[in-house]
């Protein structure tokens, strides 16, 4: 079995049997993020407490590619301290800006690095961006309010 095949597997896994979806009824932040190339919408809930993720909720609908990262990220952050998230989000954005080259640091990035073959496919990183995009946002109208 080759690694893109294994990784569209990971990929239609997450798509299938997605982590954090539907939205929890408590939440700090709610953003909706749009990526109208494709197609896909996404409403992301974020709690935080003491700095630590602590509810990380999403409802969206879109292709494959951007549920499943929603997922991905969903259960990469829960529990994550803002700095270990922002960590797991530059290497993240580091590999989608990679154009292929890199295969992303499976330590930080776990079922992520999946995703590397996405960065060869210019109209495709948005779609695997939509959510951390969306988190980030929520993260920063956190931080804005209690700053
Ligand atoms: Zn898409």
């Amino acid at each position: 079995m080759n690694l893109d095949h294994l990784y569209q597997e990971v990929i239609l896994d997450h798509y299938k049997h997605p982590q954090n979806k539907g939205l929890s009824v408590a939440k700090d932040v709610q953003v909706h993020h749009l990526n109208p190339s494709c197609g896909d919408e996404l409403t992301l809930n974020l709690s935080m407490i003491e700095g630590i993720v602590s509810a990380v909720t999403w409802e969206g609908v879109g292709c494959s590619i951007s549920m499943a990262s929603a997922s991905v990220m969903s259960g990469l952050l829960l529990g994550k301290s803002t700095d270990q998230a922002q960590i797991i989000f530059d290497s993240f954005l580091t590999l989608m800006q990679s154009k292929g080259t890199q295969s992303g640091d499976e330590e930080v990035l776990e079922d992520a690095v999946a995703f590397s073959g996405v960065s060869k496919y210019p109209a495709r990183i948005k779609c695997a961006l939509l959510a951390w995009m969306a988190y980030k946002d929520a993260a920063l109208q956190i931080a804005n309010r209690t700053a």
